[in-house]
């Protein structure tokens, strides 16, 4: 370590389970960062101000204001020029720690680059906006034994459990399956800038915790409302013995022929198949209502909003038109129907 490391990091050397062992760690280690929204615009922040070596920012998505409310790194300027998240976020980390290896990659993790995007990586941090996602990173982490952190937050909520492969449960083991039905989401719900503040800081406290190594892992589920000041911490049990994931090692959203979104030929449009689970589509035509103009029947539900006009169908799928960009209208897709 430099006598400009020593006093840069002097707070946090001082803290009795960091030390110099610790902030070395914390130095040597690369992290991937999934989604440079309010999550893990946060988590990249903290993570360069402590000095950790690499940064790996993943994120397919552009600047907008509705961003700027809760999202750090981002600012007007980065609005007006819709500059991709990952450029502007590894941008801005540059300014704040320069010693920060920053690699911004203006993707969509997939079945087919998600290996590649995380491999060499010893921590995998959630900032996504849905749980295909989640899914295929927890078959990531098992299959490759890198650790994640799950988090999400919604309206004043928010949940954050880490996932150490072999040590604990995987989130397969925790969530077998995506809930039922549509589920709360930030398009449609709203969302708190301090709620994301406190879920990413408890991810980056647990991601500092693993780095250092210091401490035994103890598999827990926090959950934390900022509006109400509840706070529970569960733990969250033992392995499943028959998980398909960390028990038969059966990685299913890494399958490339799962649900490839495709892009339709010649009709601007995206089909996709972003979940397993059926909806309800009158249900979700209440909770849509308010955003466009909703038409509803049994066989379909059609949105228009702003430049897209969205086609949902009971079985999951759904078509939206206005963009031939797989990851625009997956984004498009997940802050409607929610993480
Ligand atoms: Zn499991």
């Amino acid at each position: 370590m430099t006598p400009d490391d020593t006093e840069r990091y002097s707070r946090q050397i001082l803290f009795p389970g960091i030390g110099e062992a610790g902030q070395a760690r914390i130095r040597n280690a690369t992290i991937a960062i999934v989604g440079c929204g309010a999550l893990g615009s946060f988590q990249a922040e903290a993570l360069a101000r402590a000095g950790v070596g690499r940064l790996r920012l993943i994120d397919r998505d552009y600047v907008d204001y509705t961003n700027l409310q809760r999202q750090w790194l981002y600012d007007e300027t980065d609005a007006r020029n819709e500059s991709p998240k990952a450029i502007a976020a590894a941008r801005r980390l540059q300014q704040i720690n320069r010693h920060v290896l920053t690699e911004p990659l203006v993707t969509d993790l997939s079945p087919s680059n998600a290996e590649e995007l995380i491999a060499q990586s010893d921590l995998i941090l959630d900032g996504t906006d849905n749980l295909e996602t989640r899914y295929l990173l927890n078959d990531l982490s098992v299959k490759l034994n890198i650790p994640w952190i799950y988090g999400a937050a919604v309206g004043s909520y928010g949940v954050v459990m880490p996932v150490v492969p072999e040590r604990g449960p995987c989130f397969t083991c925790v969530y077998p399956e995506p809930p039922a039905g549509v589920q709360p989401a930030c398009d449609v719900n709203g969302v708190l800038a301090p709620i994301t503040a406190a879920v990413a800081s408890f991810q980056v406290a647990a991601a500092l915790r693993l780095l250092v190594g210091s401490e035994p892992f103890v598999s827990t589920i926090q959950t934390l409302d900022v509006w109400t000041g509840a706070f529970r911490q569960v733990n969250a049990g033992p392995r499943d013995p028959s998980c398909r994931v960390c028990g038969a090692r059966q990685f299913d959203y890494l399958d490339e022929r799962r649900r490839v979104p495709v892009s339709l030929c010649g009709r601007n449009a995206v089909q996709l198949h972003e979940h397993t689970r059926s909806l309800n589509l009158h249900e979700l035509a209440d909770r849509l209502r308010p955003l466009g103009d909703v038409r509803v029947n049994e066989f379909a539900l059609r949105l228009s909003l702003e430049k897209y006009q969205l086609t949902f169908f009971p079985d999951g799928r759904a078509i939206v038109k206005g963009t031939t960009d797989v990851g625009v209208a997956r984004g498009v897709y997940a802050r409607l129907i929610g993480a």
